[in-house]
């Protein structure tokens, strides 16, 4: 199986064997796939025997000159926008790789070794893209698809999305590979026979293998076709046809191991026919190796019995005239009326920048465009892929009108075109109480992996200051490593090294094990990149001593603050990105954001004089009498103006007692003098003293 790309096979060549590291070696699953459905349905053999009854005596039917077989295609790409969800640029690559493949126009056939050069064989096969889905709309053959599936895919993907598997060849590019347990597979595919199975037809193929002149498609496409491994069956008797039902492949001795380079091995003795001895093929798509480079004239014929109508396990219906413009990849578009469609990569844009639009047009070719674009500059354009600017916030509609000698059509896509805020909306300083308004039409903003999910809401389930606070459920979530961010408008960072963003925050665990985090980012490039200036990992996270089991809604004194400092950060417009990643934990509540020069927190809660701090203002060691206060754990914290913890220590209270600690000040590492605040947490209250340090 040529699983490796050509341009590292000059590296490959040069390493130690022992180099190539095990995540290298993918292995087609396709024989282990077969198999367990043989397992289950034994019927499977004699539609397999039949088969190969039926292609051993094929004599493919004289096409006419360059015409060719044509393969309606589509990429389901399975993601969770990770690397998986591979870029349309490498797709086509290797779509061309493929197209290649089959129709000997690959350059490296120069180098498969001259004993079987000439049996490479040309399959007339020619692989387009789906131009039309199922519902009869225009598509580039490209369809992404939200999938947790992605990254332990098997035929689980299958059962999320497939189109009419007799009208097109189904890809799934996937994460990674896991059936039954194994995860090392590079792809697999299903037999044309496999009609037991129709509703599983097409190929699974992990996103690493679909690069450029990587071969796993290829070697999977052989498959889907028909072709066996050369090596299927290892040696026989010189007169029985080779394992893998084709003559003029060698026969091979039956191995699960990918071979690294095109040496002369020889590992059957008497191949066919007559008892000829020739070496393994290992320049053949279908081993096992990274120098494969061709296939075979006897697998062309194979291949091409399973395009016959008369064949009874066939794809004949596939290549059709009437699937094929069905499928929308005929030739003749010219002749025909055709159909709008258009997108554009940045659907989400600053106010006072500009977008580019692609029509995407099917079936017959347009020779007029007439773009219209709610809130844009132009808002009339007749240019086949203009750019539009757009200079105010709001979700915006686009219609495409398209037309040729036949006919004309169009499209709308309403809030196609989502503006953000890309101007100041309030100076510094700016404090969000959350309390009130629609947040979304003050310019904030909120981003989740899965769009649509309900992320950050407001809530009035609690809150540190005023009714509401920000509140993302992730006690019901149950999910890892999904993002969930809350993006202020744009604000402006005057003066790095003395702004603050202060906000107060409520979260718990679920239990020891959960991993939540979040971290504080910001952009000044209208949120095209992000630089992370806070992580709050799960133990920083949380506001609570334990776990809570049950829906997490903090108690007032299970409020935190926390405090971000911008040194880092170029001074400018910014957004801020409060990005919150789960990890099988509990609810989190955000309140009271603060952005800008920052105000010391206040004494609080403190009537019955139950904290007393002395002497104030301390030098050296500062004395705690702490009194009339319920017994167990409290907490002592000691932070700064701006609300930035310094020292945190568990003490343990006695109600019955007054309760004496003496604080180092100097242990604190503080640095500078100044008014610092000591707070008291204790099972039902907090209390905040300030103190004045002097050195
Ligand atoms: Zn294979």
């Amino acid at each position: 199986m040529n699983l490796i790309k050509p341009l590292n096979l000059l590296v490959l060549f040069l390493l130690p064997l022992t180099l190539i590291s095990q995540e290298d070696e993918k292995f087609c699953g396709t024989d282990e796939y077969y198999q367990d459905q043989l397992d289950k349905n034994p019927e499977l053999q004699k539609l397999e025997q039949a088969s190969n009854d039926f292609a051993e005596d094929y004599q493919p039917p004289m096409t006419k000159n360059g015409q060719k077989y044509i393969i309606p295609v589509v990429f389901h790409v399975m993601h969770t926008y990770g690397p998986e969800n591979v870029d349309k640029e490498k797709i086509l690559a290797n779509f061309q790789t493929l197209n290649e493949d089959y129709q000997k126009q690959n350059s490296d056939t120069q180098f498969v070794r001259n004993q079987f050069k000439s049996l490479i064989a040309d399959h007339n096969i020619e692989f387009r893209l789906a131009r039309l889905d199922p519902q009869g709309n225009c598509t580039d053959g490209i369809k992404r698809h939200y999938s947790e599936n992605t990254n332990s895919a098997n035929d689980n993907v299958k059962r999320e999305v497939q189109w009419d598997p007799n009208r097109y060849l189904n890809v799934w590019i996937v994460g990674t590979i896991n059936r039954g347990g194994r995860t090392n597979i590079g792809g697999y595919a299903n037999y044309p026979w496999d009609k037991p199975y129709k509703d599983n037809d097409g190929i699974v193929i992990i996103a690493r293998s679909v690069d450029g002149g990587d071969r796993t498609l290829t070697h999977e496409v052989g498959h889907y076709l028909g072709l066996y491994h050369p090596f299927q069956g290892g040696c026989k008797q010189w007169n029985i046809n080779s394992n893998d039902e084709v003559d003029d492949t060698p026969m091979a001795k039956n191995r699960d191991e990918i071979i690294s380079s095109c040496d002369g091995r020889n590992t059957c003795d008497l191949d066919f026919p007559q008892g000829q001895d020739k070496p393994d093929m290992l320049d053949n798509f279908m081993d096992y190796t990274p120098c494969g480079r061709m296939f075979t004239k006897g697998q062309k014929t194979r291949s091409l019995s399973y395009l016959d109508p008369n064949n009874a396990n066939n794809r004949a219906q596939m290549v059709s005239q009437s699937n094929l413009a069905y499928t929308g990849v005929l030739d003749t578009i010219q002749n025909k009326k055709p159909l709008a469609y258009f997108d554009t990569e940045e659907k989400e844009i600053c106010s006072g920048d500009s977008t580019q639009f692609e029509q995407f047009t099917c079936q017959g070719i347009p020779d007029s465009f007439k773009w219209y674009f709610q809130g844009g500059e132009p808002n009339v354009s007749t240019k086949a892929n203009p750019q539009v600017l757009y200079k105010d916030t709001g979700s915006y509609k686009v219609t495409l009108v398209v037309a040729n000698e036949n006919g004309k059509d169009s499209i709308t896509l309403k809030n196609h075109v989502n503006v953000i805020q890309g101007k100041p909306v309030s100076s510094n300083p700016f404090q969000a109480n959350l309390d009130s308004g629609n947040l979304k039409a003050k310019g904030w903003r909120f981003e989740q992996t899965i769009p649509g999910d309900t992320g950050w809401q407001l809530s009035s389930k609690a809150s540190s200051t005023g009714t509401q606070s920000l509140y993302l459920n992730n006690y019901n979530l149950d999910r890892e490593n999904l993002s969930y961010s809350v993006i202020t408008p744009k604000l402006n960072l005057y003066e790095p090294q003395r702004i603050k963003l202060t906000f107060n925050y409520a979260y718990a665990s679920l239990s020891n094990s959960s991993t939540d985090k979040m971290t504080i980012e910001v952009s000044n490039d209208c949120g095209a990149t992000w630089k992370s200036v806070a992580n709050m990992f799960n133990l920083i996270l949380k506001t609570t001593d334990n776990p809570v089991s049950e829906d997490f809604v903090p108690t007032p004194n299970q409020w935190e603050q926390q405090v971000v400092n911008f040194n880092t950060v170029d001074s400018g417009q910014i957004f801020l990105r409060f990005n919150f990643i789960t990890g099988k934990g509990n609810n989190i509540y955000m309140d009271n954001i603060r952005f800008g020069y920052p105000v010391g927190m206040a004494e609080r809660d403190d009537q019955q004089g139950q904290l007393r701090l002395y002497p104030n203002p301390v030098q050296g060691k500062l004395n705690l009498s702490i009194s009339n206060v319920s017994t167990g754990n409290a907490q002592l914290t000691v932070r700064n103006m701006v609300g930035q913890e310094l020292s945190r220590q568990n003490v343990q209270l006695n109600t019955s007692t007054e309760n004496n600690f003496k604080f180092n000040v100097e242990n604190l590492n503080i640095q500078d003098a100044g008014v610092y605040f000591l707070m008291l947490k204790t099972e039902d209250s907090r209390i905040v003293k300030k103190f004045n340090y002097v050195k």
